[in-house]
């Protein structure tokens, strides 16, 4: 279909406003309020959350680095903080036992930050932009990167009004074409434009290792006051993660009645029925979560990906006309699993080149490059390269990563050696075959009853997360090939989708036509936005691309 699109002219394209987004919106505003040789460009900042923070999830403890360099006296300000942290514990978890560490690993010692809702957050940093005289337009979503002769000059934002066939409706509204001098992505974690980027730019990933994910599901809980500090913040390793996979869970006081609990999975698991939402759900039966959560009420829902390779993982951050801020640049301490305040420098790094670009008029990879210029200078680059080697030091498990973590810390982050594994997750999981071989049994979902009362399946979760999509739009989640998951996916590993999605957008259903074989049904409108799928698929068949703006999680308190 041939379609004529409207051309926004623009300076600069922002996408996303998630913590990167809205720091460099700011300091750019500041910049030029401050400096009266340069004039404020025309800024079109764009997001798909139908409203600043709909679409934020994060666990949260934040380190206020970030913050404090962005506003100064952010309290003073009203940043919304839940709590300042107040104590600290690190526990291995089996079955039904518990051991709490004798100390907290420095990477995981949190004196001095803050539990936070990144919903909330969000939402307030979305204010203070808005408070410069900037617009944010959320509801729109940016579909594709446009590239002419290897620059990128702008963003196309998505169709609004298409059937399920791609046909037009009566409320049909194409796309527009942003077209920008320079376009900055902040997606968060693996973002459609920045993968597309990725693919059309090699250059940027050239001289990067995969970025390695986690998948986090998270609920919030209100519960009876004396089972939750507000500022109690506990760590968990072990159960019911295997030890051979990489993952943990948390479990933070917001309040005195409030917790954020979750739990993050590796994508990097060799089993095909790995589940993280079952695996989250497991997670509270164990008896030190049931002493916090029992005869509390589940609140809200999400899950999202992580980006959790750290340094080596980083692509450039800048090309002809485009740059890469917070997640969508890797900006996440592995150690730590914060980006919050990194994602905030990134922004504040980015907003300082683009001063200087402006005054220059040039937008090209020669200017941009003073951006990684200025990360390779900064307490983001100190605090990402000594956690370099953390996420890869864990590929032998859980002893063996712990010794080799504790080994880093006194080593500047090197240990024993440099460890570089150039393996992308999806390449890890065993077909079941092979699995059965190396595990002697087959790959097992570990059944557990829900009760919809304190274990939730996966629609009752989904429903908590305020997640609506029309249902008459073509699916955002694209097969390019669907007789592989009805056929070589269903007997080479047993259709993992059904099992890593943790939002139950797909199923494998009796096909009536076929005697029953099974078939994929695909719920797009279930979709909460994790990536999941995009990263986990062994096949790689599974494109994520953005639905219709204003869309998706409706992520309160998260
Ligand atoms: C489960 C979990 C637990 C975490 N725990 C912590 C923690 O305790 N402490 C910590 O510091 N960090 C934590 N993090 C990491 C932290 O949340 C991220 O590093 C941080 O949010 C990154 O900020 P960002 O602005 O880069 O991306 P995001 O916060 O993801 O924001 C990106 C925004 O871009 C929008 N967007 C994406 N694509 C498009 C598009 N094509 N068009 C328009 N809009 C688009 C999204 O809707 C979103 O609003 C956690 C993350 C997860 C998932």
């Amino acid at each position: 279909m041939d379609i004529e699109r409207e051309i926004l002219e623009t300076d600069l394209a922002i996408v996303g406003a998630g913590p990167a987004g809205l720091a460099l919106a700011y300091k750019l505003a500041k910049l030029i309020e401050a400096d009266d040789t340069v004039e404020m460009p025309e800024i079109l900042f764009i997001e798909k959350g139908s409203h600043v923070g709909a679409h934020s999830l994060s666990g949260a403890v934040m380190d206020p680095r970030g913050l404090e360099e962005l506003f100064g006296d952010y309290k003073e300000l009203g940043a919304p903080l839940e709590s300042p942290v107040t104590s600290e514990a690190m526990y291995w978890l089996r079955e039904n036992a518990s051991t709490k560490f004798p100390y907290e690993p420095p990477a995981l010692s949190n004196h001095g930050n803050y539990i936070v809702s990144l919903n909330k957050l969000s939402a307030w940093m979305g204010e203070q932009v808005e408070s410069c005289g900037l617009d944010i337009y959320a509801g729109l979503a940016g579909y594709d990167l446009v590239i002419e002769e290897g620059r990128i000059t702008g963003v196309q934002t998505v169709d609004m009004g298409l059937d399920k066939e791609g046909e037009p409706k009566s409320n049909f509204e194409p796309g527009s074409i942003i077209k920008a001098k320079l376009t900055i992505l902040c997606e968060g974690v693996h973002g459609s434009l920045t993968k597309k980027a990725f693919e059309k730019i090699p250059m940027l990933r050239k001289d990067s290792l995969p970025q390695v994910y986690l998948t986090g599901v998270k609920e919030v809980w209100e519960v009876p006051e004396g089972q939750i500090k507000a500022g109690q913040v506990i760590h968990t390793l072990g159960w019911p993660q295997p030890n051979n996979e990489y993952g943990g869970g948390w479990i933070y006081g917001m309040s005195d009645t409030m917790v954020s609990v979750g739990y993050a999975v590796g994508l990097n698991s060799p089993d095909p029925a790995n589940d993280p939402h079952l695996k989250f759900q497991r997670y509270k039966t164990h008896p030190l979560l049931r002493k916090i959560l029992e005869g509390g009420t589940m609140q809200n829902y999400g899950a999202k990906t992580i980006p959790d390779g750290g340094y080596y993982s980083m692509p450039r951050l800048y090309h002809d006309g485009l740059m890469l801020c917070g997640d969508s640049g890797g900006f996440l301490d592995p150690s730590r699993l914060k980006g919050i305040h990194l994602a905030i420098k990134s922004g504040i790094m980015a907003a300082e080149t683009i001063m200087e670009c402006l005054k220059a008029d040039d937008f090209s990879a020669n200017s941009l490059k003073k951006y990684q210029d200025r990360f390779e200078n900064s307490w983001a680059k100190d605090e990402l390269y000594k956690s370099r080697n953390f996420h890869a030091s864990f590929k032998k498990g859980l002893f063996s990563g712990l010794i080799h973590a504790a080994i880093q810390t006194f080593t500047g982050g090197k240990g024993l050696f440099e460890r570089r594994v150039n393996i992308e997750d999806h390449s890890y999981m065993l077909k079941k075959s092979e699995y059965r071989q190396q595990f002697g049994n087959d790959p097992s979902v570990k059944e557990l009853k829900f009760d919809n009362n304190y274990t939730f399946d996966k629609l009752s979760d989904v429903y908590k997360s305020g997640t609506a999509h029309d249902e008459e739009q073509p699916s955002h989640l694209v097969i390019s090939d669907l007789d592989i998951c009805n056929n070589r996916c269903t007997e080479e590993y047993g259709n993992p989708c059904q099992h890593f999605c943790p939002a139950q957008v797909y199923e494998m259903v009796e096909d009536s036509d076929q005697n029953g074989t099974l078939k994929l049904q695909l719920t797009p409108s279930n979709c909460v936005h994790c990536k999941t799928c995009d990263i986990a698929d062994p096949y790689q068949v599974i494109r994520w691309v953005t639905p219709q703006g204003g869309e998706g999680p409706n992520y309160e308190n998260l």
